[in-house]
């Protein structure tokens, strides 16, 4: 067995790209750094905020809830959960999200597509076979965290995307042509009362290394993955990226610094443009009707 880089005591685990070695306190100790560092760099909270955290029960958004709770700063901290209604997944997901807000003492709010979009996810899907799940869900659930946590009278909106979520974010935008999109990543509308600004603590924090915290950390989630997941071109580009990371440690913080690198410049070309709110819900969008409305016409004419 390999020896902690930083103590000498028995290693368990290795991290390539910075060639180190760490035993368990070490490990959760260099976690813990990098999530205030992250905090403070992009000054994404502030004393005394009201945060909700779009906890889907995964790994990320509990491994986030925790170490959030874990600050002890003067925050106030609500967490809202999507149900998408994807069987045999959602129903295991919201119950992790359930205990984990029960044991950490966080108040719970949870939105169903159901109410707020007349189906769910899965009736969605069987009416619509051209295009690929997550296209929809996506939308309606991005655009229910917002509505959700604003409602909730939050400040914030914290999302559990990881270092591997955003590059892969960043490569895709690319792949696709729309720099545009990019250039809202990270604060879309950011002057709209009605858009809550999203923050993303774990944007330099492997998605591997989320994984091995939860188990360090006694977090127990059930690592089941969304059955439409393997129909997103995202899990192209996923694995893409990983095929590169092992070649090559250290790309996905080489994209995502890159991309940090060009976002004012990205800005500074395409937010002036396109702010608004849709004619129909009223809720903000990038067209006169938003992508939310256009997809709720579109299944019910289906
Ligand atoms: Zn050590
Ligand atoms: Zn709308």
């Amino acid at each position: 067995m390999d020896s902690c880089s930083v103590c000498k005591k028995e290693a368990v685990v290795f991290i390539p790209y910075s060639k180190k070695h760490l035993c368990e306190i070490h490990f959760i100790e260099m976690f813990d750094r990098r999530f205030r560092k992250t905090l403070r760099e992009f000054s994404l909270l502030k004393k005394g905020e009201r945060i909700a955290v779009g906890l889907s029960g995964g790994k990320d958004s509990c491994a986030l809830l925790h170490s959030l709770v874990q600050l002890n700063l003067p925050l106030d901290l609500v967490a809202v959960t999507i149900n998408e209604g994807i069987a045999n997944y959602r129903e295991k997901t919201l119950e992790t999200a359930k205990r984990e807000c029960k044991k950490l003492g966080i108040e719970h709010i949870v939105l169903d597509f159901k109410n707020e979009a007349g189906m769910m996810l899965d009736e969605i899907v069987k009416n619509d076979s051209e295009n690929i799940p997550c296209s929809h869900c996506g939308v309606i659930r991005r655009y229910l965290l917002n509505k959700g946590a604003r409602e909730a009278g939050a400040d914030k909106l914290a999302l559990g995307h990881n270092l591997d979520d955003v590059a892969q974010t960043v490569m895709m935008n690319i792949m696709r042509n729309e720099p545009s999109r990019l250039a809202r990543f990270n604060t879309p509308f950011v002057n709209d009362r009605k858009f809550v600004q999203r923050i993303r603590p774990f944007l330099k924090t492997p998605e591997r290394e989320i994984a091995i915290y939860c188990i360090l950390k006694e977090i127990e989630i059930e690592s089941i993955e969304c059955p439409y997941t393997r129909f997103a071109f995202r899990a192209h580009v996923r694995s893409i990226l990983n095929n590169m990371e092992e070649r090559f440690p250290g790309t996905k913080f080489r994209v995502v610094n890159s991309f940090l690198e060009i976002e004012d410049a990205l800005q500074a070309k395409y937010t002036k443009t396109g702010l608004g709110f849709c004619r129909q819900c009223g809720e903000p969008s990038a067209n006169e009707i938003c992508m939310f409305c256009k997809n709720i016409k579109m299944y019910k004419g289906c």
